[in-house]
């Protein structure tokens, strides 16, 4: 069928909205009409820094309502809310043992270009176009595997859930499914941007009696203590690792950093107290750091997290639940666009003006 879709062709070009073609789904695959999908940094980083192959259909928050199932697939049923999350094998040792976001070829599946079997879904004049985490969400419909989309709540608007799949789970998870921080425990979270926020949520869900939010923009930061920060630092103006040591003592017992800043890295490590632990969540450069004092000296840990290691079946229900429940409400990040205008969501995120841009199909 012929379809709307924002093509990239090439490394670091604009978005044009243009007719493609989309397949049919295959027998494990379902064909979702997208109703809105978020806007993420690392649509930018795929966008601009050559990490995938070119022309490309971005977009991997998608949301949206099944128009066809293919006939292996039994969980889900035309006129099911979805939420389309990353790609995973589902049958590799990680996976299995319930870690699909370091899936053995998650790199391949999810900025390969391709479908598992190396196949497309996607063409344009009778040229193939790369498919980004199985979904390819900024067009009007997506092709996806069953496995990669999560039934939601239809009580809940559609429109808002797409970011679950990516960003907010990414902070959330960290925290809950990760780091998991003791009742009355202190952390830092750097970089109060969708990730940073999502996770300052959750933090306050687990009982961290201090979350200290650290960031350059003072917008961001208000919105931090309205989240449940309990003190917020613009690190422009103070020495953070010396503030975090006057509220804690000692030092913070965890930390997630967003940034991707290499100073931001290390300050993170030294705000630690001994045994505490960091996780790097931000896409991040290389780092220099002192192995000896900044990490083994203390016993404290530095650890990688993708996609807050959650299993989406299972996460996604369990956030929607909190944010009905008034837990967790994360559509304060969130600002909506029309699919036109993509160009002015993206610099909008660019500037921070939007925190969470979520783009609407046409109906
Ligand atoms: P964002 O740009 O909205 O947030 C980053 C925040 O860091 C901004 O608010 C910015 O003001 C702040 N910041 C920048 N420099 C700073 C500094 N020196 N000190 C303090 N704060 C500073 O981005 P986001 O959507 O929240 O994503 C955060 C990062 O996580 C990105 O690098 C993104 O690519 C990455 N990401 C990783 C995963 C994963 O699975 N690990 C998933 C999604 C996103």
């Amino acid at each position: 069928m012929d379809i709307k879709a924002a093509v990239t062709h090439g490394k670091g070009e604009a978005f044009k909205i243009e007719s493609v073609q989309l397949a049919n789904p295959e027998f494990d695959e379902i064909k979702v009409k997208i109703v809105a999908v978020g806007v993420c940094h690392t649509d930018v980083v795929a966008r601009d820094q050559g990490v995938v192959p070119y022309p490309i259909v971005l977009g991997h928050e998608g949301s949206g309502i099944i128009e066809t199932v293919g006939e292996a697939v039994t969980e889900l049923q035309v006129g099911d809310h979805v939420v389309l999350s990353f790609a995973h094998c589902g049958h590799c040792t990680n996976c299995l043992t319930g870690h699909p976001t370091v899936c053995k070829t998650f790199n391949d599946l999810n900025f390969g270009g391709a479908m598992e079997d190396g196949s497309h879904r996607l063409a344009q004049d009778g040229q193939e176009l790369a498919t980004f985490f199985g979904q390819s969400s900024f067009a009007t419909h997506a092709i996806v595997k069953a496995k990669n989309a999560v039934k939601v709540d239809p009580e809940v608007d559609l429109a808002l859930l797409g970011p679950l799949g990516c960003g907010i789970q990414t902070g959330a998870g960290t925290v809950l499914n990760r780091l998991k921080p003791e009742f009355g425990s202190s952390i830092v979270i750097y970089g109060a941007g969708a990730v940073g926020l999502s996770a300052v949520m959750a933090a306050k869900i687990t009982g961290c009696r201090h979350i200290i939010a650290v960031d350059i923009h003072d917008n961001r930061l208000s919105l931090a203590t309205e989240l449940g920060a309990t003190h917020i630092f613009n690190s422009k103006n103070v020495d953070v690792v010396a503030e975090v040591k006057k509220i804690t003592g000692a030092g913070s017992h965890y930390a997630v950093e967003t940034t991707g800043v290499p100073e931001v890295v290390k300050q993170s490590l030294h705000a630690l107290r001994p045994l505490g632990t960091v996780a790097i969540v931000g896409v991040t450069p290389e780092v220099t750091l002192n192995i000896q004092e900044d990490l083994m000296a203390e016993g404290k840990s530095m650890i990688g997290v993708v996609e807050g290691d959650s299993i989406p079946k299972v996460f996604i229900p369990q956030l929607i639940a909190y944010y009905k429940a008034g837990q967790f409400p994360f559509d304060k990040l969130t600002k909506f666009y029309e699919f036109d205008q993509i160009t002015q969501a993206f610099a909008d995120s660019a500037s921070g003006i939007t925190i969470k841009p979520i783009l609407k199909m046409p109906k």
